[in-house]
């Protein structure tokens, strides 16, 4: 039986996915497998994290290298997405509502936070269904919810739009800027630079959507996709469960969240998405352009876009150069590879969206202490 196989059988609660004498053992497999070097990749922000705060970046053997996706929906959304929120909330008429990350995050000229010191009203919520219910019960206000990231959160943006329309709630709009997992890997994968080997996929995108989508991608560039969870254990199976594919030349997709992924996600939430939501080109902060990588709303829910609605659909925005944060979420970067890093740019005054966010692989990196990196890899 394999390390995976037994630390599967042996977890069932939360904290036993956190047990250290399991961890060992599945690290201790995984070193026997390795013979060579591999370039891997976690997609979500919220797998850094957890990479970091247990430490599995330093229990990995010699030769294994993790870089940091794109996976953190607060760094991804582009500048002028940003922007656009900044020029609606500082409208005397509006409410602008959001989830708190996005306030810190720095527009070209300020951000939502000083929007809000300054008389505009900017307000934090939990979920959609919140600013749904303080547009019925403020009907003078102009109320938009700021809608980002992936698959995970768009099903829940759909319905509350789907319910205003039902409703037939008129001062209620979405300010949308959702992005796509696979198109976002396939950029990564098509790029002359790419370096990374083999991908642990963002287990709560594959929640809603499955992970048969993934199967493309395999045919396409032979590169293995393991859905991983959360937890340590979670990635430190995913990590064992690519780097044996690796090792035997395969390219599969595998799911190692198999307690909460279905081969076909959930089926609700897709068709409520589907309804709502459309395939659009999207930009994404710091990586430009992507092909048919974002989602807006379809035409017979355009009286709720507000993009259309306040007109701020032509805007755009140059992104700051000192900032390379574009090369750390391809992974061709680290953090710790930013002159401004720890100096000019930490989570009190962050210069780019990866300090901002509780995401972010450069918070990742300045919370958990790995300033040494850099050097201890060239060592
Ligand atoms: S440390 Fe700051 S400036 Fe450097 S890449 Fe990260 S967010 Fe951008």
């Amino acid at each position: 039986m394999s390390g995976l196989e037994t630390s599967r059988k042996k977890v069932k609660y939360l904290d036993e996915y956190r047990n250290e004498v399991i961890a060992r053992g599945v690290a201790a497999e995984l070193a026997r497998r390795v013979t060579r070097p591999w370039v891997l990749m976690e997609i979500c922000g919220g797998q850094t994290h957890t990479l970091m705060r247990y430490g599995i970046d330093e229990m990995l053997p010699r030769g294994i290298e993790l870089v940091h996706g794109p996976g953190c929906p607060v760094c991804v959304t582009s500048l002028e997405t940003i922007d656009k929120a900044i020029e609606i909330a500082a409208r005397r008429d509006v409410t602008l509502i959001s989830y708190g990350d996005m306030l810190r995050v720095p527009g070209s000229r300020t951000d939502l936070f000083h929007v809000k010191a300054q008389g505009g009203d900017v307000r934090v919520v939990y979920s959609p269904t919140e600013a749904l219910k303080f547009a019925r019960a403020n009907p003078d206000r102009k109320v938009v919810f700021f809608a980002v990231g992936f698959e995970t959160t768009a099903p829940a943006n759909a319905m509350a739009v789907w319910q205003a329309k039902r409703e037939g709630l008129r001062n209620f709009s979405m300010l949308a800027s959702h992005v796509l997992v696979p198109p976002a890997i396939r950029a990564l994968l098509s790029s002359p630079r790419n370096r990374v080997q083999g991908f642990i996929g963002p287990g709560h995108v594959c929640t809603v959507m499955g992970c048969r989508e993934y199967q493309d991608l395999i045919r396409e560039f032979h590169v293995p996709i393991v859905v991983g969870g959360f937890e340590p254990l979670d990635l430190l199976e995913a990590i064992l469960m690519l780097v044996t594919q690796l090792e035997e030349g395969r390219a599969e997709v595998e799911n190692q969240y198999v307690r909460s992924v279905t081969p076909d996600g959930n089926a609700p939430a897709r068709k409520i998405l589907a309804e709502v939501f459309e395939v659009c080109d999207r930009k994404w902060r710091g990586i430009g352009g992507i092909a048919e990588s974002g989602l807006r709303l379809r035409e017979p829910y355009a009286e709720f876009d507000a993009d259309r609605i306040f007109g701020t659909e032509a805007l755009t925005a140059a992104e700051p150069a000192e900032c390379i944060s574009a090369e750390v979420l391809q992974g061709l970067k680290k953090p710790t590879d930013c002159s401004a890093f720890g100096k000019a740019c930490t989570p009190e005054r962050p210069l780019g969206a990866p300090m901002v966010s509780s995401e972010g692989a450069c918070a990742a990196y300045y919370k958990y202490r790995r300033f040494a990196i850099a050097a201890k890899e060239s060592a």
